[in-house]
């Protein structure tokens, strides 16, 4: 999608603040922060986007690794991270304010937002606003400071960071990288949408790859019921595992306990994988491509 260059663009640039003598310069991390985010927040996600890129990942080439990230170090993560996250929004944004249609409000509700779920660290929305777009049947823009970005993809990336996103003890550093890595997957939608799904947004996704949406944890499972476990092999949790694993195994400039942080948030993740076996014997190799729609029946 284009670039747009917003008030506050983050434009993170690998080795200006935290790289080590030796480590490889990747390149920057270019994720928007709304003008409407709290300072406070503002600079706490930007210690963890610069985090990101400062880890130094050396991982072996035609591992998972490399399948899902296209790369077998840090570059990957990056790159990976810019396609599919634009703009880091507050758990305070009114969504359907902010949607423009020809550069005017598509509508002005004044109820409070309220349907952001309060336990999450962060929720992709971008899912939620391109199956507006594709309802709407005409071209829609998502207001963000004083410019608009065009809802032309699941590709549009937005994030809105949830009440538990905290920077302080409560949370590892690692774990909210492998949260934003767990985010961006969501911008995917793997295989596309046909017509017939279309016509039945917003139920149909179920069905479908697209925008990777979570099922219940199954009956034994320590998080039975909730919605946050995946019934294929490539979820969000999947990648989100296989970042953690590298940060684990493949980081050459981490310190233990940051590995050992990683190696919770790998085990977590991974825990919520129902077919782990499909994903562990290489059976299902990771399609990282998204469609933006796929006509026909
Ligand atoms: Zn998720």
């Amino acid at each position: 999608m284009t670039q747009k260059v917003l008030g506050l663009s983050l434009f993170v640039v690998g080795c200006v603040l935290f790289c080590q003598a030796g480590a490889t310069a990747v390149a920057p991390l270019q994720i928007q922060l709304d003008p409407a985010l709290s300072q406070d927040l503002k600079a706490n996600l930007q210690s963890d986007l610069a985090r990101l890129t400062q880890w130094s990942l050396q991982t072996n080439p035609g591992g998972n690794f490399q399948l899902v990230f296209g790369a077998t170090d840090n570059s990957g993560v990056v790159a990976y991270l810019n396609d599919r996250i634009h703009v880091l929004l507050p758990f305070e944004a009114h969504l359907e304010n902010r949607i423009r249609f020809q550069g005017q409000p598509l509508s002005s509700d004044d109820s409070s937002p309220g349907d952001a779920p309060t336990d999450a660290l962060a929720i992709n929305v971008s899912l939620r606003l391109w199956a507006a777009r594709l309802l709407a049947a005409t071209p829609l823009g998502l207001q963000v400071g004083s410019n608009i970005l065009p809802i032309d993809s699941i590709r549009i990336g937005a994030v809105q960071m949830g009440p538990q996103y905290r920077a302080d003890d409560r949370d590892t550093p690692v774990r909210r990288a492998t949260m934003l890595i767990h985010e961006a997957r969501h911008s995917d939608c793997t295989g596309g949408l046909k017509e017939s799904v279309i016509a039945q947004l917003p139920d149909s996704l179920n069905s479908t790859l697209c925008g990777h949406l979570h099922s219940p944890c199954p009956p034994g499972h320590l998080l039975a019921g909730l919605n946050v476990c995946d019934d294929h092999a490539w979820g969000a949790n999947s990648i989100a595992g296989t970042y953690a694993t590298a940060l684990y195994l493949n980081c050459t400039n981490c310190d233990e306990q940051t590995r050992q942080q990683a190696l919770v948030e790998a085990s977590d993740a991974f825990d919520r994988v129902l077919p782990l076996e499909d994903l562990q014997k290489g059976h299902l190799p990771p399609d990282m491509s998204s469609t933006d729609v796929l006509w026909g029946q």
